[in-house]
């Protein structure tokens, strides 16, 4: 393509120079006309040849104009479209990025980058940012979470309606129901997890094939680690299976249902916060009643609410990971999974 432009751009300067040669040899006629005019006959036949190549230079000069429109616009028009080689791939947040890190390592003339900043955490409510839109302008592939995770998703597409928008959450069935809305934080289910790397190295394999075999490489090895963390979480985990929790924060419900944890959920959008007095009392005395020995937060939450429940109640608090921020490293899902396997092993 740039071989081409360049081209075409040495082409138009070669007519440039043509029709200002052309140019300048009209002037030289126009100079000599007096020498015409005293040959009397030869007037007509002079102006004649004059008209010609006054026209012709016109000619000249137009196609030259238009050739170099035409060169501008195509080299406008691939700086929109990144017809460039490069693929440029952008995710929505965290958990996303740190997917597309393991996938994308090795790929040739790959760009990635993560939308919305490492430590903004959970997209609920999130504001699109002008830097946001900037991001995406120019991308070849959008990866979303999906189940409204990123409910801002048609501005994206409105601003670059070239771009792929992959949706990590098609063909997960095993969605929970919070109230009438799916809960969309299904990455803290490892089973989920590995779908969604699945779903995503399949379509980065047919939006980019010259990296086809990188992508199917990195995504078996990638998943084969995932199975093996699987079954360590399943292993370590599985006298915890049908014990009651109180989890004071909805990320964590694909992770309990995995572990077999019997939950009594509150629907809180990571605002526990705001929970009112009656919900807590509630809370209360459904853990003495049932005599729950586990509340499941964030360690980023804020712990009040948890603290109140413990303080009146046989339940102590253990702060899980869910994997919504943290470093860059591609383990970091995997630490951080790790991570919940030992607090929550604790528990007894
Ligand atoms: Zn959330």
């Amino acid at each position: 393509m740039k071989k081409s432009n360049e081209n075409s751009k040495v082409d138009s300067k070669n007519k440039l120079d043509k029709a200002s040669k052309v140019n300048s040899e009209e002037k030289l006629k126009k100079t000599s006309k007096p020498n015409v005019i005293k040959k009397g006959n030869n007037i007509l036949e002079g102006n004649s040849n004059a008209k010609y190549i006054k026209y012709l230079s016109i000619a000249i000069i137009l196609i030259a104009v238009i050739t170099l429109i035409a060169v501008l616009n195509i080299n406008r028009n691939t700086n929109l479209n990144r017809d460039d080689g490069v693929t440029k791939i952008v995710t929505s947040f965290y958990p996303m990025y740190i997917i597309a890190e393991n996938l994308v390592d090795g790929a040739s003339n790959v760009e990635l980058e993560n939308m919305a900043d490492v430590n903004v955490g959970c997209l609920h409510d999130y504001t699109l940012k002008t830097e946001d839109i900037k991001k995406v302008e120019d991308a070849d592939i959008f990866i979303s979470n999906g189940l409204g995770m990123e409910s801002f998703i048609s501005k994206l597409i409105e601003a670059n309606e070239d771009m792929t928008v992959i949706d990590s959450s098609t063909g997960i069935e095993t969605t929970i129901l919070d109230g009438e809305e799916t809960n969309p934080h299904i990455w803290t289910s490892i089973s989920n997890y590995i779908d969604q790397v699945r779903t995503i190295a399949e379509e980065l394999k047919r939006l980019d094939p010259k990296n086809e075999s990188v992508y199917e490489a990195n995504k078996r090895s990638y998943i084969a680690k995932l199975n093996r963390l699987k079954n360590e979480f399943q292993t370590e985990l599985d006298e915890l299976s049908n014990e009651r929790a109180i989890c004071l924060n909805e990320s964590f419900e694909y992770m309990a249902k995995d572990i077999g944890l019997q939950l009594t959920s509150i629907q809180t959008d990571h605002e526990e916060s705001t929970m009112s007095a009656e919900t807590l009392r509630n809370i209360i005395d459904v853990a003495n009643n049932q005599n729950i020995k586990i509340i499941i937060i964030d360690k980023s939450d804020n712990r009040a609410n948890a603290e109140t429940i413990a303080n009146e109640t046989n339940a102590e608090i253990y702060e899980l990971n869910s994997g919504l921020t943290g470093s860059l490293d591609k383990d970091a899902y995997i630490n951080a999974m790790k991570e919940n396997i030992e607090i929550l092993k604790a528990v007894n």
